[in-house]
Protein backbone atom coordinates (compact mmCIF):
# COMPACT_ATOMS: atom_id res chain seq x y z
CA UNK A 1 0.00 0.00 0.00
CA UNK A 2 1.27 3.40 -0.81
CA UNK A 3 2.21 5.03 2.20
CA UNK A 4 -0.12 8.47 1.29
CA UNK A 5 -3.49 5.88 1.88
CA UNK A 6 -1.59 4.31 5.06
CA UNK A 7 -1.28 7.80 6.49
CA UNK A 8 -5.04 8.71 5.70
CA UNK A 9 -6.52 4.91 6.79
CA UNK A 10 -4.73 5.41 10.08
CA UNK A 11 -6.15 9.10 10.53
CA UNK A 12 -9.68 7.71 9.60
CA UNK A 13 -9.59 4.74 12.32
CA UNK A 14 -8.10 7.34 14.79
CA UNK A 15 -11.05 9.95 13.69
CA UNK A 16 -13.48 7.17 13.95
CA UNK A 17 -12.22 5.87 17.36
CA UNK A 18 -12.52 9.34 18.57
CA UNK A 19 -16.01 10.14 16.89
CA UNK A 20 -17.33 6.86 18.82
CA UNK A 21 -15.69 8.22 22.68
CA UNK A 22 -16.85 11.98 21.70
CA UNK A 23 -20.15 10.26 21.53
CA UNK A 24 -19.88 8.43 24.56
CA UNK A 25 -18.70 11.59 26.38
CA UNK A 26 -21.54 13.30 24.80
CA UNK A 27 -24.12 10.70 25.85
CA UNK A 28 -23.16 11.36 28.91
CA UNK A 29 -23.21 14.99 28.77
CA UNK A 30 -26.38 14.88 27.34
CA UNK A 31 -28.16 12.82 30.42
CA UNK A 32 -26.69 14.92 32.54
CA UNK A 33 -27.75 18.31 31.44
CA UNK A 34 -30.90 17.22 29.82
CA UNK A 35 -31.82 16.36 33.36
CA UNK A 36 -30.93 19.90 33.98
CA UNK A 37 -32.31 21.73 31.62
CA UNK A 38 -29.56 22.82 29.87
CA UNK A 39 -30.34 22.83 26.24
CA UNK A 40 -27.37 22.25 23.22
CA UNK A 41 -26.02 25.61 22.66
CA UNK A 42 -26.01 25.87 26.20
CA UNK A 43 -23.71 22.50 26.46
CA UNK A 44 -21.86 24.00 23.64
CA UNK A 45 -21.03 27.26 26.03
CA UNK A 46 -19.74 24.64 28.34
CA UNK A 47 -17.62 22.50 26.31
CA UNK A 48 -16.11 25.51 25.29
CA UNK A 49 -15.30 26.97 28.81
CA UNK A 50 -13.76 23.69 29.48
CA UNK A 51 -11.79 23.50 26.14
CA UNK A 52 -10.25 26.70 26.79
CA UNK A 53 -9.55 25.67 30.26
CA UNK A 54 -10.99 27.85 32.48
CA UNK A 55 -12.98 25.16 33.72
CA UNK A 56 -11.60 21.29 34.48
CA UNK A 57 -14.79 19.30 35.00
CA UNK A 58 -18.40 20.21 35.74
CA UNK A 59 -19.80 17.64 38.31
CA UNK A 60 -23.32 18.47 38.45
CA UNK A 61 -26.53 20.31 39.53
CA UNK A 62 -26.09 22.20 42.61
CA UNK A 63 -29.95 23.22 42.35
CA UNK A 64 -32.79 23.69 39.32
CA UNK A 65 -34.98 26.21 39.77
CA UNK A 66 -37.69 28.23 37.16
CA UNK A 67 -35.55 30.49 35.86
CA UNK A 68 -31.62 29.03 36.38
CA UNK A 69 -30.03 25.74 36.82
CA UNK A 70 -26.98 26.18 39.10
CA UNK A 71 -24.02 23.43 38.48
CA UNK A 72 -21.33 23.00 40.53
CA UNK A 73 -17.72 22.80 38.86
CA UNK A 74 -13.91 22.92 39.10
CA UNK A 75 -11.76 25.31 37.03
CA UNK A 76 -8.67 24.79 35.56
CA UNK A 77 -5.21 24.68 37.53
CA UNK A 78 -3.61 25.03 33.91
CA UNK A 79 -5.51 28.37 33.12
CA UNK A 80 -3.37 30.97 31.67
CA UNK A 81 -4.56 34.39 30.83
CA UNK A 82 -4.75 35.85 27.35
CA UNK A 83 -4.04 32.58 25.68
CA UNK A 84 -7.09 33.86 23.11
CA UNK A 85 -10.09 35.52 23.15
CA UNK A 86 -12.14 33.23 24.87
CA UNK A 87 -9.85 33.18 27.59
CA UNK A 88 -10.77 36.33 28.88
CA UNK A 89 -11.67 35.69 32.37
CA UNK A 90 -12.63 38.83 35.00
CA UNK A 91 -10.22 37.57 37.73
CA UNK A 92 -6.98 37.07 37.18
CA UNK A 93 -5.29 33.14 37.21
CA UNK A 94 -4.46 33.54 40.80
CA UNK A 95 -7.53 34.17 41.55
CA UNK A 96 -9.34 31.88 39.73
CA UNK A 97 -11.19 30.11 42.72
CA UNK A 98 -11.15 26.25 42.28
CA UNK A 99 -14.98 25.92 42.89
CA UNK A 100 -17.34 27.66 40.65
CA UNK A 101 -20.85 27.85 40.16
CA UNK A 102 -22.64 27.94 37.16
CA UNK A 103 -25.41 29.76 36.55
CA UNK A 104 -27.53 28.97 33.59
CA UNK A 105 -30.17 31.21 32.74
CA UNK A 106 -32.99 29.12 31.52
CA UNK A 107 -33.55 30.06 27.72
CA UNK A 108 -37.05 27.69 27.85
CA UNK A 109 -40.58 28.86 27.70
CA UNK A 110 -41.21 27.78 31.28
CA UNK A 111 -38.38 30.11 32.44
CA UNK A 112 -38.95 32.29 30.03
CA UNK A 113 -42.42 32.99 31.58
CA UNK A 114 -41.19 34.24 35.14
CA UNK A 115 -39.96 37.26 33.10
CA UNK A 116 -42.62 37.80 31.09
CA UNK A 117 -44.68 39.37 33.40
CA UNK A 118 -41.77 42.70 32.69
CA UNK A 119 -42.37 42.80 29.33
CA UNK A 120 -45.33 41.40 27.67
CA UNK A 121 -47.78 44.81 28.99
CA UNK A 122 -45.42 46.54 28.30
CA UNK A 123 -45.83 48.44 24.57
CA UNK A 124 -42.41 48.87 23.84
CA UNK A 125 -41.54 45.59 23.61
CA UNK A 126 -45.05 44.13 21.97
CA UNK A 127 -43.17 44.41 18.76
CA UNK A 128 -39.81 42.88 19.58
CA UNK A 129 -41.46 39.75 21.60
CA UNK A 130 -40.64 37.26 19.51
CA UNK A 131 -38.94 33.80 19.84
CA UNK A 132 -35.76 35.86 18.31
CA UNK A 133 -35.98 38.35 21.44
CA UNK A 134 -35.95 35.87 24.12
CA UNK A 135 -32.21 34.58 23.86
CA UNK A 136 -30.95 38.13 23.58
CA UNK A 137 -33.12 39.36 26.73
CA UNK A 138 -32.03 36.44 28.76
CA UNK A 139 -28.00 36.77 28.18
CA UNK A 140 -29.41 40.78 29.46
CA UNK A 141 -30.39 38.87 32.79
CA UNK A 142 -27.21 37.34 33.21
CA UNK A 143 -25.20 40.24 32.16
CA UNK A 144 -27.11 41.79 34.87
CA UNK A 145 -26.17 39.80 37.07
CA UNK A 146 -22.62 40.16 36.69
CA UNK A 147 -23.08 43.91 36.91
CA UNK A 148 -25.03 43.32 40.28
CA UNK A 149 -22.46 41.40 41.62
CA UNK A 150 -19.27 43.38 40.82
CA UNK A 151 -21.55 46.70 42.26
CA UNK A 152 -21.72 44.78 45.36
CA UNK A 153 -17.97 43.45 44.99
CA UNK A 154 -16.92 47.15 44.96
CA UNK A 155 -18.44 48.05 48.03
CA UNK A 156 -17.26 45.63 50.44
CA UNK A 157 -20.29 43.11 50.41
CA UNK A 158 -19.58 38.92 50.48
CA UNK A 159 -21.01 37.60 47.57
CA UNK A 160 -19.39 35.40 44.69
CA UNK A 161 -17.09 36.85 42.33
CA UNK A 162 -17.35 36.54 38.83
CA UNK A 163 -15.15 34.43 36.64
CA UNK A 164 -16.62 34.66 33.29
CA UNK A 165 -19.81 35.81 31.48
CA UNK A 166 -20.60 33.47 28.25
CA UNK A 167 -24.22 34.70 26.75
CA UNK A 168 -26.55 33.34 29.70
CA UNK A 169 -24.02 31.71 30.98
CA UNK A 170 -22.23 33.10 34.15
CA UNK A 171 -19.18 31.39 35.62
CA UNK A 172 -18.77 32.67 39.53
CA UNK A 173 -17.09 31.50 42.93
CA UNK A 174 -18.82 28.55 44.45
CA UNK A 175 -20.06 29.41 48.21
CA UNK A 176 -19.56 26.33 49.98
CA UNK A 177 -17.15 23.47 50.57
CA UNK A 178 -15.90 20.62 49.57
CA UNK A 179 -19.03 20.41 46.99
CA UNK A 180 -21.46 21.14 49.20
CA UNK A 181 -23.39 24.04 49.09
CA UNK A 182 -23.58 26.74 51.55
CA UNK A 183 -27.11 26.18 53.15
CA UNK A 184 -29.81 29.03 52.51
CA UNK A 185 -30.26 31.33 54.82
CA UNK A 186 -33.41 29.66 55.82
CA UNK A 187 -31.89 25.91 56.27
CA UNK A 188 -28.92 27.54 57.72
CA UNK A 189 -29.08 26.05 61.95
CA UNK A 190 -28.27 29.32 63.62
CA UNK A 191 -27.56 30.09 67.66
CA UNK A 192 -29.56 33.09 69.21
CA UNK A 193 -25.96 34.99 68.85
CA UNK A 194 -25.89 34.06 64.81
CA UNK A 195 -29.08 34.42 64.50
CA UNK A 196 -28.56 38.26 65.49
CA UNK A 197 -24.96 38.48 64.10
CA UNK A 198 -26.76 37.80 61.00
CA UNK A 199 -30.42 39.86 61.28
CA UNK A 200 -27.31 43.32 62.14
CA UNK A 201 -25.23 41.57 59.34
CA UNK A 202 -28.40 41.94 56.49
CA UNK A 203 -29.52 45.25 57.58
CA UNK A 204 -26.28 46.82 57.59
CA UNK A 205 -25.68 45.15 53.77
CA UNK A 206 -28.93 46.62 52.79
CA UNK A 207 -28.67 50.03 53.58
CA UNK A 208 -24.64 49.54 51.78
CA UNK A 209 -26.45 48.42 49.11
CA UNK A 210 -28.87 51.49 48.80
CA UNK A 211 -26.57 54.06 49.81
CA UNK A 212 -23.20 52.56 48.11
CA UNK A 213 -24.00 50.42 45.77
CA UNK A 214 -27.19 52.01 44.39
CA UNK A 215 -28.65 48.99 44.67
CA UNK A 216 -32.19 47.35 45.75
CA UNK A 217 -31.89 43.33 45.60
CA UNK A 218 -35.46 43.31 44.60
CA UNK A 219 -35.65 39.61 46.01
CA UNK A 220 -33.93 39.39 49.38
CA UNK A 221 -35.05 37.00 51.58
CA UNK A 222 -33.58 33.66 53.30
CA UNK A 223 -33.41 32.07 49.75
CA UNK A 224 -31.37 34.37 48.52
CA UNK A 225 -28.30 34.58 51.22
CA UNK A 226 -26.35 31.67 51.80
CA UNK A 227 -24.78 31.28 55.21
CA UNK A 228 -21.08 30.63 54.75
CA UNK A 229 -17.93 31.06 57.28
CA UNK A 230 -20.37 32.35 60.16
CA UNK A 231 -21.37 35.66 57.83
CA UNK A 232 -24.27 35.79 55.27
CA UNK A 233 -23.33 35.88 51.65
CA UNK A 234 -25.89 37.89 48.58
CA UNK A 235 -26.87 36.16 45.87
CA UNK A 236 -29.27 36.09 43.01
CA UNK A 237 -29.28 39.88 41.82
CA UNK A 238 -30.33 39.62 38.01
CA UNK A 239 -33.53 41.29 38.81
CA UNK A 240 -31.66 44.26 41.40
CA UNK A 241 -32.68 47.74 40.05
CA UNK A 242 -31.55 51.18 41.06
CA UNK A 243 -32.98 53.28 43.46
CA UNK A 244 -34.34 55.33 40.13
CA UNK A 245 -36.15 52.46 38.84
CA UNK A 246 -39.97 53.25 38.47
CA UNK A 247 -40.55 50.15 41.19
CA UNK A 248 -37.54 50.98 43.65
CA UNK A 249 -39.39 51.74 46.39
CA UNK A 250 -41.98 48.91 46.21
CA UNK A 251 -39.50 46.43 45.81
CA UNK A 252 -37.62 48.05 48.82
CA UNK A 253 -40.27 47.78 50.91
CA UNK A 254 -40.97 43.94 49.86
CA UNK A 255 -37.27 43.38 50.80
CA UNK A 256 -37.62 44.55 53.97
CA UNK A 257 -41.03 42.67 54.79
CA UNK A 258 -39.19 39.32 53.76
CA UNK A 259 -36.44 40.26 55.61
CA UNK A 260 -38.13 41.15 59.15
CA UNK A 261 -40.66 38.71 58.63
CA UNK A 262 -37.85 36.00 58.82
CA UNK A 263 -36.53 37.00 61.71
CA UNK A 264 -39.52 37.68 63.44
CA UNK A 265 -40.64 34.01 62.92
CA UNK A 266 -36.84 32.95 64.38
CA UNK A 267 -37.91 34.51 67.28
CA UNK A 268 -35.55 37.44 67.11
CA UNK A 269 -36.73 40.08 69.81
CA UNK A 270 -36.22 43.82 69.49
CA UNK A 271 -35.95 44.28 65.92
CA UNK A 272 -37.12 46.80 63.15
CA UNK A 273 -40.55 46.95 61.60
CA UNK A 274 -40.31 46.75 58.07
CA UNK A 275 -41.22 50.86 57.99
CA UNK A 276 -38.43 51.36 60.52
CA UNK A 277 -35.98 49.19 58.34
CA UNK A 278 -36.96 50.95 55.05
CA UNK A 279 -36.63 54.12 57.07
CA UNK A 280 -33.54 53.58 57.84
CA UNK A 281 -32.39 52.36 54.46
CA UNK A 282 -33.33 55.18 52.61
CA UNK A 283 -33.74 57.71 55.13
CA UNK A 284 -37.25 58.18 53.86
CA UNK A 285 -39.50 59.58 57.12
CA UNK A 286 -42.26 57.60 57.16
CA UNK A 287 -44.11 60.20 58.74
CA UNK A 288 -43.57 62.40 56.04
CA UNK A 289 -43.84 59.89 53.34
CA UNK A 290 -46.72 57.54 54.46
CA UNK A 291 -45.20 54.13 54.30
CA UNK A 292 -48.14 52.71 53.07
CA UNK A 293 -48.19 55.47 49.93
CA UNK A 294 -44.12 54.85 49.19
CA UNK A 295 -45.20 51.40 49.25
CA UNK A 296 -47.79 51.89 46.61
CA UNK A 297 -46.05 54.50 44.74
CA UNK A 298 -44.65 54.74 41.29
CA UNK A 299 -41.46 57.03 40.71
CA UNK A 300 -42.11 56.84 37.10
CA UNK A 301 -38.38 57.18 35.98
CA UNK A 302 -38.41 60.37 38.58
CA UNK A 303 -35.75 60.61 41.32
CA UNK A 304 -37.13 59.49 44.51
CA UNK A 305 -37.18 62.80 46.00
CA UNK A 306 -38.81 64.31 43.20
CA UNK A 307 -41.86 61.15 43.14
CA UNK A 308 -41.81 61.27 46.91
CA UNK A 309 -41.74 65.09 48.13
CA UNK A 310 -44.24 66.37 49.96
CA UNK A 311 -46.34 68.36 47.99
CA UNK A 312 -47.01 65.36 45.67
CA UNK A 313 -49.25 62.91 47.64
CA UNK A 314 -49.84 60.00 44.84
CA UNK A 315 -49.02 59.26 41.64
CA UNK A 316 -51.90 59.89 38.96
CA UNK A 317 -54.43 57.20 38.62
CA UNK A 318 -53.70 56.49 34.74
CA UNK A 319 -50.31 55.72 35.88
CA UNK A 320 -50.88 52.98 38.67
CA UNK A 321 -50.54 49.56 37.62
CA UNK A 322 -48.36 49.40 34.96
CA UNK A 323 -46.22 46.68 34.75
CA UNK A 324 -42.44 48.18 34.14
CA UNK A 325 -39.34 46.21 32.26
CA UNK A 326 -36.53 45.95 34.68
CA UNK A 327 -34.88 45.33 31.16
CA UNK A 328 -35.60 48.18 30.02
CA UNK A 329 -34.65 50.44 32.61
CA UNK A 330 -31.35 48.47 32.93
CA UNK A 331 -30.47 49.27 29.14
CA UNK A 332 -30.93 52.88 29.66
CA UNK A 333 -29.23 53.04 33.09
CA UNK A 334 -26.59 51.07 31.01
CA UNK A 335 -26.75 53.40 28.18
CA UNK A 336 -26.36 56.69 30.23
CA UNK A 337 -23.37 55.05 32.52
CA UNK A 338 -21.56 54.49 29.10
CA UNK A 339 -21.92 58.01 28.23
CA UNK A 340 -20.46 58.97 31.26
CA UNK A 341 -17.45 56.80 31.70
CA UNK A 342 -17.18 55.71 28.12
CA UNK A 343 -15.67 51.90 28.05
CA UNK A 344 -13.70 53.18 31.51
CA UNK A 345 -14.68 49.70 33.74
CA UNK A 346 -13.77 46.10 33.50
CA UNK A 347 -17.03 45.25 33.32
CA UNK A 348 -17.62 46.45 29.81
CA UNK A 349 -14.82 44.66 28.32
CA UNK A 350 -16.68 41.20 28.87
CA UNK A 351 -20.06 42.62 27.47
CA UNK A 352 -21.52 41.19 24.19
CA UNK A 353 -18.33 39.43 23.16
CA UNK A 354 -19.40 37.44 20.08
CA UNK A 355 -18.62 33.88 21.06
CA UNK A 356 -17.32 32.49 17.81
CA UNK A 357 -18.07 28.46 17.29
CA UNK A 358 -14.99 26.60 17.94
CA UNK A 359 -14.24 23.65 15.64
CA UNK A 360 -12.52 21.34 18.39
CA UNK A 361 -14.68 20.66 20.89
CA UNK A 362 -13.81 19.54 24.66
CA UNK A 363 -15.00 16.77 26.47
CA UNK A 364 -17.59 17.64 29.17
CA UNK A 365 -17.25 15.37 32.27
CA UNK A 366 -20.00 14.97 33.99
CA UNK A 367 -20.39 13.11 37.82
CA UNK A 368 -23.08 12.16 39.64
CA UNK A 369 -24.54 15.26 40.70
CA UNK A 370 -23.74 16.50 44.22
CA UNK A 371 -26.44 18.26 46.05
CA UNK A 372 -29.74 18.51 43.98
CA UNK A 373 -32.40 20.46 45.64
CA UNK A 374 -35.12 22.24 44.11
CA UNK A 375 -35.13 25.94 44.28
CA UNK A 376 -38.14 27.42 45.13
CA UNK A 377 -37.04 31.15 44.98
P1 LIG B 1 -32.63 31.13 41.16
O1 LIG B 1 -32.95 32.18 40.16
O2 LIG B 1 -32.90 29.76 40.69
O3 LIG B 1 -33.23 31.42 42.51
P2 LIG B 1 -30.07 31.51 42.51
O4 LIG B 1 -28.98 32.39 42.02
O5 LIG B 1 -30.82 31.96 43.72
O6 LIG B 1 -31.04 31.21 41.30
O7 LIG B 1 -29.43 30.09 42.81
C1 LIG B 1 -30.21 29.00 43.22
C2 LIG B 1 -29.53 28.25 44.33
O8 LIG B 1 -28.26 27.78 43.89
C3 LIG B 1 -29.23 29.09 45.55
O9 LIG B 1 -30.30 29.12 46.45
C4 LIG B 1 -28.03 28.40 46.15
O10 LIG B 1 -28.44 27.31 46.93
C5 LIG B 1 -27.31 27.88 44.92
N1 LIG B 1 -26.26 28.82 44.49
C6 LIG B 1 -26.36 29.85 43.63
N2 LIG B 1 -25.20 30.47 43.47
C7 LIG B 1 -24.31 29.84 44.25
C8 LIG B 1 -22.91 30.01 44.53
N3 LIG B 1 -22.18 30.97 43.95
N4 LIG B 1 -22.34 29.14 45.39
C9 LIG B 1 -23.04 28.16 45.97
N5 LIG B 1 -24.35 27.94 45.75
C10 LIG B 1 -24.99 28.77 44.90
MG1 LIG C 1 -32.76 32.46 44.19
Amino acid sequence: MNSQIKVYNQLKTYSRRGAKKNKMHDRKANVATAEAGVDAPTRLLLYKLINNQILEQINGIISTGKEAVILHANSDAGYAENVNEYNRTICSPQLLPKECAIKIFKTTLNGFKQRDRYIKDDYRFKDRFSKQNKRVIINMWAEKEMHNIMRMQRVGINCPDVVVLKKHVLVMSFIGNNHNAAPKLKDARLSSWELSYAYEEIITVMHKLYNQAKLIHADLSEYNILWHDKKCWIIDVAQSVEPEHPSALELLMRDCGNIITFFETRGLPNIYTKEQLFEYITSLNAKTHNAAMLERIHTRGASISVATSPSQDECPEELKNLVYPFDLAWEKSQCERQQREPLKSAESSCLTTADQATSAMGTLNINVPCACQENKS
